[in-house]
């Protein structure tokens, strides 16, 4: 008999809620409640002495704050708790040098959301094959999409459960995310090939087989051209604009629009990453990429007053197309599912991968012809072929020689399963 090793996930499940206006507008005066407490927490934070700075002086504020304040009291308890806790999560991410500092939210800036920390507040029942129904604290009973089995009613249980859920509004409106938890047996290690992959100069992804994988815009011509008129509008309205003067609704509407036609195009790329993690999640047992740090990247090109970045414009637009979160979000994404097929996901260190040649392994001065083409300078080697192909190489070897990153400890990329003994062992 084998051994059955069981496997704890906990990953999100979003859903689109099917909600009144009335509903919608009071969801939306919670997320505002939210975004002041924020502010306001971190307005009280900044003028607190170093010193007298603690969880517990925060919460007693906060619990003053809601007696006081009357449109605070539209925040249910367990979201204010949430924002507070969040808050503070904020800061020990910046004093362990993974974000920036916490910083004010700006209303039309920041994400609309509402913490539901308690899953058993939400008391989920399924009501029809393509609808479940869920309890918004301060709102009611309201009804969301089931596109999948969800561990709820008498599937719950200790280890499969939905441990709590956010609110949170796109250009569709509100959806929500549940945090779903469960204990599975363990996949069979994926004994698929390896596979080296960069994010490409001329194709989205490279892989080091040649399998590259490409998209399309996310937008078609005729929406970019609406796009385009639309900001330029929303430019000239803004223009015209006296100073002082309210925003006004026309160009609100302009800005809803514009905010659509975005959301759009984010969605389809969501889409589209999505279909590209499974299927090399599918295929290859083991994938590498490179160990970028997207922030110090972003940083970097900025430099300080005093000593200026160079290049800062170009930079920029780099910058502009890595982040988008673009890349940081396919690799989360491939940790989760090559870990959940029994894959393994390795990270090599960046420098030099696409100056150095990957057939004869030397880097020559001048090799690198253009952005597509890698033309190698070594006498003796002469290989030249797609730039992007010749860095996915390069990483791939890389993690054959024995370079892969040991993953930093309390820095958990992927929630990876916990491995733990089944209750009774048979
Ligand atoms: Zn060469």
């Amino acid at each position: 008999m084998g051994e059955h090793v069981m496997e704890k996930w906990q990953f999100g499940h979003r859903a689109r809620l099917a909600i009144s206006r009335v509903e919608s507008e009071r969801i939306d005066g919670q997320a505002h409640a939210a975004r002041a407490m924020w502010n306001q927490l971190h307005d009280l934070w900044m003028m607190t002495p170093r010193c007298q700075r603690s969880l517990v002086r925060m919460d007693q504020t906060l619990r003053q704050a809601r007696k006081e304040i009357d449109w605070y009291a539209v925040l249910p308890a367990q979201a204010a708790q949430a924002v507070l806790k969040t808050y503070i999560q904020a800061w020990r991410n910046c004093w362990e040098g993974r974000a920036d500092e916490p910083n004010f939210k700006a209303r039309h800036r920041s994400v609309m959301s509402v913490d539901i920390p308690q899953g058993r507040d939400l008391n989920i029942k399924r009501v029809h094959r393509r609808w479940g129904m869920v309890t918004i604290p301060k709102v009611g009973r309201v009804r969301f999409r089931w596109t999948r089995d969800l561990p709820v009613g008498k599937r719950a249980d200790a280890d499969n459960r939905i441990s709590g859920a956010r609110l949170v509004k796109d250009a569709l409106g509100w959806h929500i995310a549940f945090r779903v938890q469960t204990l599975e047996p363990a996949s069979a290690p994926h004994t698929g090939p390896e596979v080296g992959i960069d994010v490409g100069v001329n194709v989205a992804l490279a892989l080091s087989d040649g399998n590259h994988q490409t998209h399309d815009d996310w937008l078609t011509d005729t929406e970019k051209a609406k796009l385009l008129r639309l900001e330029q509008r929303a430019a000239r309205r803004k223009a015209h604009r006296q100073p002082g003067e309210r925003t006004s609704r026309r160009l609100h509407h302009t800005y809803d629009r514009i905010h659509g036609l975005r959301a759009r195009a984010k969605r389809r790329h969501q889409d589209w990453q999505h279909q590209t993690t499974t299927a090399i999640a599918d295929t290859y047992g083991t994938v590498v990429v490179e160990h970028l740090q997207i922030t110090n990247m972003v940083k970097s090109a900025k430099g300080t007053i005093d000593q200026p970045g160079k290049n800062v414009a170009q930079k920029a637009g780099l910058n502009r197309s890595i982040s988008g979160e673009a890349w940081g979000r396919t690799v989360v994404l491939l940790a989760y599912k090559t870990a959940r097929r029994g894959g393994t996901l390795a990270r090599v260190p960046a420098p030099g991968t696409s100056r150095r040649c990957s057939m004869c392994g030397l880097t020559t001065p001048g090799s690198r012809e253009s952005q597509a083409l890698f033309v190698c300078k070594n006498p003796g080697c002469g290989w030249s072929g797609n730039a992007d192909l010749n860095a996915a190489r390069n990483i791939l070897h890389l993690y054959r020689m024995g370079h892969a990153l040991v993953p930093a400890a309390g820095r958990a990329v992927v929630r990876r399963a916990k491995r733990v003994k089944p209750a009774a062992a048979r």
